[in-house]
C-alpha cells in the first residue's frame, strides 16, 4: 500500500528552479523571425501555446554541440538545491513540471549533479534540427501547452486526496493551471501578476530559499 502523503511539490523548472529560461533563450538566439507574429496570434487566441512552440522552436536548425554550450552556462535558482535536499529529507514526494523538453532536463541534471522525476515535453535531434511532441497535454484544460500543470497535479490528488499539494513557478503560460489546481500556490514573474489580477491567493517568493520554511510551516501544519 502507498505511503500516506501530507505534502507534495510540483516545481516549474526554467526561470523557476533554473535562473534562466531555456527554451525562450534559445527561440530569441536562434529563432527565425517569424517569432514575433507567432506570438501575437498566441496572444490574439489564434494559435495555441503548444502550437507556438511548434511555429518557433520545431525544425529550429541548432546541433546538440550548440545546445550543450548553452546548457552549460544555465544556472540553478540559488535555493534549488536546499529544496531537493528538504524534500528528500522530509519524504515530501517533489516533480519538476515543465513545459521545456525531456533531453535539455536530463542533460542538465548531468552537468548540475542533481536528480529529479520530471514531466516536459520531448525533443529528439533529426540531423541537427529539433523535432518536438507535446509531453502531457490536456484536451480540456484550456492551458494550450504541451504540459498540462493542472492535469498532472490533479492526477496526483486522485492519488492522494488527503496531501496538500504545491506549485511554485513563474510563467503566466506555462503555470497558471498548476497554480489554480494546487492547494498553495508560489508565484513570481508573470505568474504572480496574472493571479494577483484574479485575485488568486498566492505566496510570493523570490528565489526557492524563501519557499523552503513556508513548506516547513506547510508541513507542521
Ligand atoms: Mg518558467
Ligand atoms: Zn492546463
Amino acid at each position: 500500500m502507498l505511503r500516506a502523503v501530507r505534502l507534495a511539490v510540483f516545481c516549474d523548472f526554467d526561470g523557476t528552479f533554473s535562473v534562466q529560461d531555456v527554451g525562450s533563450t534559445l527561440a530569441q538566439r536562434h529563432a527565425g523571425a517569424e517569432r514575433p507574429e507567432a506570438w501575437a496570434r498566441y496572444e490574439r487566441g489564434e494559435i495555441t501555446a503548444w502550437q507556438y512552440n511548434m511555429k518557433v522552436l520545431d525544425g529550429l536548425p541548432l546541433s546538440r554541440t550548440e545546445v550543450e554550450r548553452f546548457l552549460e552556462t544555465i544556472e540553478l535558482d540559488p535555493g534549488a538545491k536546499d529544496l531537493l535536499v528538504w524534500c528528500e529529507q522530509r519524504g515530501v514526494p517533489f516533480r519538476i513540471l515543465s513545459d521545456g523538453f525531456d533531453a535539455n532536463l536530463d542533460r542538465l541534471q548531468e552537468l548540475m549533479g542533481v536528480r529529479f522525476d520530471y514531466d516536459a515535453n520531448h525533443l529528439r535531434y533529426e540531423a541537427d534540427r529539433w523535432r518536438l511532441a507535446p509531453g502531457f497535454p490536456s484536451s480540456t484544460c484550456g492551458c494550450g501547452t504541451g504540459v498540462c500543470k493542472r492535469r498532472r497535479i490533479e492526477a496526483v490528488r486522485a492519488e492522494h486526496p488527503e496531501a496538500s499539494l504545491v506549485h511554485i513557478g513563474n510563467g503566466r503560460v506555462s503555470d497558471l493551471c498548476g497554480a489554480l489546481a494546487a492547494d498553495v500556490a508560489f508565484a513570481k514573474d508573470t505568474l504572480a501578476i496574472e493571479l494577483a489580477k484574479r485575485g488568486e491567493a498566492f505566496e510570493r517568493f523570490q528565489t526557492l530559499h524563501d519557499v523552503i520554511p513556508r513548506l516547513e510551516a506547510l508541513l507542521a501544519e
